[in-house]
């Protein structure tokens, strides 16, 4: 068994214990100044960061396998994206689209339509925020269909907001407290291939979320039906074959418009452009944001032109949406994405972390699953000879992770996933050195 000491650091440098004195001065004003309802994972104050590492302020550099949530997967302050956005914050710093339009905005939509799947004429609004992007695809589907109720999936993370936290099914903490939630919001179960009674069956699934949807609300009252791909904040959770395309065939069938929340999956995290193409599924509607501005703030609803042009001049849209800064980062985000294929990258970092994490599952009695599609992949813990999820676990090895060097992220409505979500860009070495590091823990605090 190899220990985390014997990992030579290369792409990390700790000159600290871990948090640094830095850190935890600023983390005694973190407390007294910012509300302690803004969720704080690791006690680490960021300095600088450049590709796939991130320097603290305490001079201690880590391998980051977060990417910011899935945003920096063309790497953080990536030359391409600082160089288009000062440029353009020199040259033309906010107009409002609707009040004087400009080129960029326009350049962002035309790339949206020709990378999400679908080969048919799309449109697009831009906007701040994954939840707001989400808010505007529920607005458009209601107003093309004259219908009210939204279909959501059990586990789903849709954001913040009203509207989508009531679509959003994990209570704690995303809910607790916050109610009355927005009405005619109906959640049916995902399929889960570990732990749900359909496995690999995912036209069963389907079916028998199928058959709550008609029961619960009957098709004819049914605006959309919206589902991640492959759930996020839900754990990583891969839907068995069918589930997806079963869905939105009966989408298809009666009216109703499926839509794909590809906010986290999107941009080439998965190994193609959208998670969506992996399973054969064509969405009326795909929401997108995280990664699309390469770490600037910009969301966008894509969708059928007929669709997208139902709405009411002025319907939609907003003060900062799609606003000339955060277009051009997004237009060299994207274009770094085409010219460094980096839905190979992501294949590639698929190949690496299975090679080094799934013989985990035969060596350890609390590995259940290494699973996910290309750079979007995820391991769940469960107590020794158990399903119960190790939550505990968890916390001990995203800990010890935090003081070798690693900035990692959970995931999973019980919080026994960790997830990896490096920046596509992260070179060979690192990755191992990551992985390495991650392999050695999660083998010492399983036996300990
Ligand atoms: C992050 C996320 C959101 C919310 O995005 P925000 O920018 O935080 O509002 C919505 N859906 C999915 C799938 C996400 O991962």
């Amino acid at each position: 068994m190899s220990r985390v000491s014997d990992v030579p650091q290369k792409a990390r440098e700790l000159l600290t214990p871990i948090p640094g004195p830095k850190s935890q001065a600023l983390t005694a004003r973190h407390h007294q100044f910012v509300s302690a309802g803004v969720g704080a994972h690791m006690p680490i104050f960021a300095e600088s960061a450049s590709g796939s590492t991130i320097t603290d302020v305490d001079g201690n550099r880590f391998i980051d396998l977060a990417a910011g949530i899935a945003v920096t997967g063309v790497g953080n302050a990536a030359p391409e994206v600082v160089k288009a956005v000062q440029g353009a914050v020199a040259k033309l710093t906010h107009t409002n689209f609707a009040t004087t339009p400009y080129e960029s905005y326009i350049e962002v939509c035309e790339k949206l339509a020709e990378h999400t799947p679908g080969d048919f004429p799309k449109k697009s609004v831009l906007l701040n925020s994954g939840a707001e992007a989400v808010e505007n695809a529920v607005k458009i589907a209601r107003k093309y269909t004259g219908r009210s109720a939204v279909i959501v999936m059990e586990n789903a993370f849709h954001g913040r907001t009203n509207l989508t936290m009531a679509m959003t099914t994990k209570s704690s903490p995303y809910k607790q407290g916050f109610g009355a939630f927005a009405p005619d919001i109906y959640p049916v179960p995902y399929s889960y291939p570990l732990r749900d009674a359909f496995g690999t069956d995912g036209v069963a699934a389907a079916k028998a979320s199928i058959e709550k949807i008609e029961l619960l609300v009957g098709h004819d009252n049914v605006a959309a039906i919206i589902a991640e791909p492959l759930q996020g904040e839900g754990g990583f959770i891969v839907p068995a074959e069918g589930f997806l395309k079963t869905l939105s065939e009966w989408a298809h069938e009666h009216g109703v418009l499926y839509v794909s929340d590809e906010i986290q999956s999107g941009f080439c995290r998965t190994g193609e452009w959208f998670a969506s193409d992996h399973f054969g599924v064509i969405p009326d509607l795909i929401t997108t944001a995280k990664a699309l501005g390469g770490g600037m703030p910009i969301s966008a609803v894509t969708g059928r032109a007929e669709i997208m042009d139902s709405v009411q001049p002025g319907g939609i849209g907003g003060t900062y949406g799609g606003n000339p800064v955060s277009c051009a980062a997004a237009l060299a985000a994207i274009s770094m994405m085409e010219s460094k294929d980096l839905n190979a990258r992501s294949r590639h970092i698929s190949s690496l972390v299975e090679t080094s994490l799934k013989p985990l599952i035969e060596e350890l009695d609390t590995v259940a699953e290494v699973r996910g599609l290309g750079a979007m992949q995820a391991i769940e813990f469960v107590k020794p000879g158990s399903m119960e999820p190790n939550k505990p676990l968890v916390s001990r090895i995203v800990s010890k992770a935090m003081q070798a060097g690693l900035i990692i992220l959970t995931c999973g409505i019980y919080g026994n996933v960790i997830r990896l979500l490096p920046p596509l860009v992260i070179d060979d070495d690192e990755l191992n050195e990551a992985l390495d590091v991650l392999k050695a823990i999660i083998t010492e605090e399983s036996l300990s």
